[in-house]
């Protein structure tokens, strides 16, 4: 199965930066910036039988800017999916972590 993950900036202690699927942070209830736009273009890419990728999802209509913030996963029918991952899910510590890109500072708030 396909999920998509969306990033996710809510700084909520100690899962601070993560992705998340669904519409709502499983950490602290937020929606986070562009979730709707990218649920509405996976339904429509869903809808229409082909695969879900970053391309099929921008060439559904999704902006560049949202679809910097989508990660897909693949994962097999029978495995448990995570909610969330990233930074702080695993149970490390936040301020341990490295990013890659724009975001090269290490810390709580950072990203
Ligand atoms: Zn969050």
């Amino acid at each position: 199965m396909t999920i998509v993950f969306v990033w996710c900036n809510c700084a909520t202690p100690p899962f601070c930066r993560h992705y998340y699927t669904g519409e709502r942070c499983p950490f602290s209830g937020w929606i986070a910036p562009h979730v709707t736009d990218v649920l509405k273009a996976v339904k429509r890419v869903e809808g229409s039988g082909i695969a879900l990728t970053i391309k099929t999802l921008t060439d559904a209509g999704l902006t560049l800017e949202a679809a910097e913030r989508v990660m897909i996963a693949e994962f097999p029918d029978r495995a448990d999916v995570p909610f969330a991952l990233g930074v702080g899910s695993f149970g490390e510590d936040p301020a341990s972590i490295l990013t890659l890109g724009k975001d090269t500072k290490p810390g709580p708030h950072a990203g």
